[in-house]
């Protein structure tokens, strides 16, 4: 066995994901099978630290990639690599995998490990590029009420109450986002290219108490502002005062707010989809997981009271790593 466990840890850093399923399988407690022998647990939880090091849910493509640090920036941003759409089954079989030998170590009594793959769950929950994260938290989190399910006692079981409280949270947190503000003064999103004309048309745009903006220039440049704002062209009137030459384009605000509307269609769609997601796992198994959170994250609460930030979000220092620590595949 020992030199099972040594072959095993030996390939956890290149096929870390064919290890856990092997794993998965010598562990399988079966009717037909019976318990796992001692030995084979003992292999389990000699390789377990390696794994749970290793465990990722990023998919490292076949090649042309290198890992670097990741800077804070790219953290908190939207500036992720895109995963190709044909490893998103491979994310999903991942997190099945992750499920299962967490469901396992449950089962075995091993409990720190448990822990610890929670642990680094959450973490990676932090960190998965967002356009998957709708898709890969909801296939983890189902595998693990599928097999947690089977006993009651684990439902209200303090461990998995935080994986689901915190899973849900950072979900809700990363994928649905605060609720767009609506805007209560004149300010609106800058639109130019840069050039000088359109530098006169984002000062405009920012302020919070000017309606109108005049611009006594050539044809050529009015024709170019107007192009600017075409986009949400009913948010702003147009008229030209030709009683002079050059002629005068005057821009308006009105109190339409195109874009306001269209961030709000989608986050209305995506607060659909998460609530839509959340009730396949199931509201009464859910009631029992989420215990006293259950109302706020059923509700999105903290999302649509705009509370959101680190206080009153309901994640403890558990689910966060140092940015130090994180690491991200880049494509070249
Ligand atoms: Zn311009």
């Amino acid at each position: 066995m020992a030199s099972i466990t040594s072959a095993l840890k030996k390939h956890m850093r290149t096929s870390g994901e064919l290890v856990m399923a092997f794993m998965k399988e010598l562990m399988k407690t079966s009717d037909e099978f019976g318990p796992p022998p001692a030995a084979a647990v003992e292999a389990f939880r000699e390789v377990l630290p390696d794994v749970v090091k290793n465990l990722s849910l990023w998919v490292v493509p076949p090649n042309g990639n290198k890992r670097q640090k990741m800077n804070p920036k790219m953290h908190h941003g939207m500036n992720y690599n895109r995963v190709p759409s044909e490893s998103v089954g491979k994310l999903n079989k991942m997190s099945q995998n992750i499920a299962d030998t967490l469901c396992q170590c449950v089962t075995l009594g091993l409990i720190s490990e448990a822990d610890q793959i929670i642990s680094k769950m959450l973490s990676e929950i932090h960190k998965i590029p967002v356009e998957h994260i709708d898709e890969v938290v909801l296939v983890f989190l189902k595998r693990v009420h599928t097999q947690i399910s089977k006993q009651e006692a684990n439902l209200t079981n303090s461990r998995f109450q935080l994986l689901f409280q915190h899973s849900l949270a950072i979900y809700i947190d990363r994928f649905v986002k605060p609720e767009p503000a609506k805007p209560t003064n004149w300010t609106r999103s800058t639109r130019g290219c840069g050039c000088i004309h359109c530098k006169d048309l984002d000062a405009f745009l920012r302020s919070p108490n000017t309606q109108e903006f005049r611009c006594n220039s050539g044809v050529k440049p009015r024709a170019h502002l107007e192009s600017m704002l075409i986009q949400d062209y009913g948010d702003f009137k147009f008229e030209t005062d030709k009683r002079r030459s050059p002629h005068t384009l005057i821009i308006t605000k009105t109190t339409l707010n195109g874009q306001y509307t269209r961030e709000h269609q989608a986050w209305d769609q995506r607060v659909k989809m998460a609530v839509a997601r959340m009730t396949e796992l199931g509201v009464e198994p859910l009631k029992k997981l989420l215990g006293d959170q259950f109302d706020a994250t059923f509700g999105l609460k903290w999302i649509r009271l705009g509370a959101h930030n680190s206080v009153t979000r309901p994640l403890n220092r558990r689910a966060q790593v140092p940015v130090d620590d994180i690491e991200v595949i880049t494509i070249d």
